[in-house]
């Protein structure tokens, strides 16, 4: 069967099993969807609402083309203020589902980040959950269901989407555009999230970033750079810095311990080459460790610079 929700990609049996319910008209009036940020969510109940509004997704009436306009008044998307989703939004939840349909056969409200519900929200919203009004389906997101209101799960259909496998999540880039070695070094980099991976390929500093990246740390492992000017050039992305990092090292240490291993970082193996010259797999595992360590001490809120110094130099020490 084709993708029964065009435009989203991956968790082909999830959307299938959803699909099956949407046509079967056993779909619930509360679907949880969960996963990690970047999974496709939020793509997955606008498709659905796209589904519900014009079951065979014509893309010429009023309900499709209002839809894709993003101001049909029977599609409500909320999402959380200030870190949490307040009694304010769940009333304007319940008075937008209340109401009865304009022009589309269902009201589809969709409330992200349901795992940020304050308690009086949380309670709200289960009232309106617990009498549903004919035709209208409540649409939750949630990074983990363990998250999320115990009596709120129980009240839903809960769908899991899982990160994509990097074959498949590289077959999608190469799709919109990638080349193939960029398209694999995305689908690693993005831990196979399919919306980190198309923000990261749309985004035109990335690539540059990457080459400032291979550019900076050969030079610092060869002694050829001061460890403290790069951690200066870096200090203000560690995120960045730290995830480039993780997947350069493994690199590395696969390169040096598998004969067949074809790293992520394919379009840079010279730059790979030169380092694991200088780097030992002792070395490599040492700063393996240490960058982990960064991180714990960037989460413990210490000074982003001193954090870069300590790691840079270490970097260059024998
Ligand atoms: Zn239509």
């Amino acid at each position: 069967m084709s993708n029964p929700f065009p435009g989203f990609w991956g968790n082909e049996r999830v959307a299938r099993i959803l699909f099956r319910a949407l046509q079967g008209g056993t779909l619930a009036h509360t679907l949880l969807f969960t996963g990690p940020a970047g999974c496709g969510k939020k793509t997955l109940a606008r498709k659905v609402a796209e589904r519900l509004f014009c079951p065979d997704l014509c893309g010429k009436c009023r309900n499709c083309a209002l839809l894709k306009r993003g101001s049909h008044p029977d599609f409500l998307m909320l999402g959380p203020e200030a870190n949490f989703v307040r009694l304010e939004q769940a009333r304007r939840l319940q008075s937008f589902l209340t109401v009865p349909a304009n022009s589309a056969p269902y009201k589809v409200a969709v409330l992200e980040d349901a795992h940020r519900l304050t308690p009086e929200a949380g309670n709200s919203l289960l009232k309106i959950l617990e009498e549903p009004r004919e035709r209208t389906v409540c649409i939750l997101t949630a990074d983990n269901v363990d998250n999320v209101l115990p009596t709120l799960v129980s009240r839903s259909q809960v769908y899991n989407l899982a990160p994509l496998p990097p074959d498949e999540l590289k077959e999608i880039l190469v799709a919109k555009g990638a080349q193939q070695a960029q398209a694999e070094f995305l689908a690693a980099f993005s831990g196979g999230i399919p919306g980190k991976a198309l923000a990261l390929l749309a985004d035109s500093a990335f690539s540059q970033q990457r080459e400032n990246f291979a550019r900076d740390i050969s030079a610092v492992l060869a002694r050829r750079r001061d460890p403290l000017e790069v951690a200066e050039a870096w200090h203000s992305q560690p995120q960045l810095f730290l995830d480039l990092l993780d997947l350069w090292l493994r690199d590395m240490l696969m390169l040096q311990t598998r004969q067949d291993y074809r790293p992520a970082n394919i379009e840079r193996a010279d730059s790979l080459a030169e380092c694991n010259a200088v780097c030992p797999v002792d070395k490599v595992l040492f700063l393996l460790e240490e960058s982990v360590l960064a991180r714990e001490r960037l989460q413990a809120l210490c000074n982003s610079r001193l954090v870069f110094d300590s790691l840079l130099l270490k970097m260059w020490e024998v």
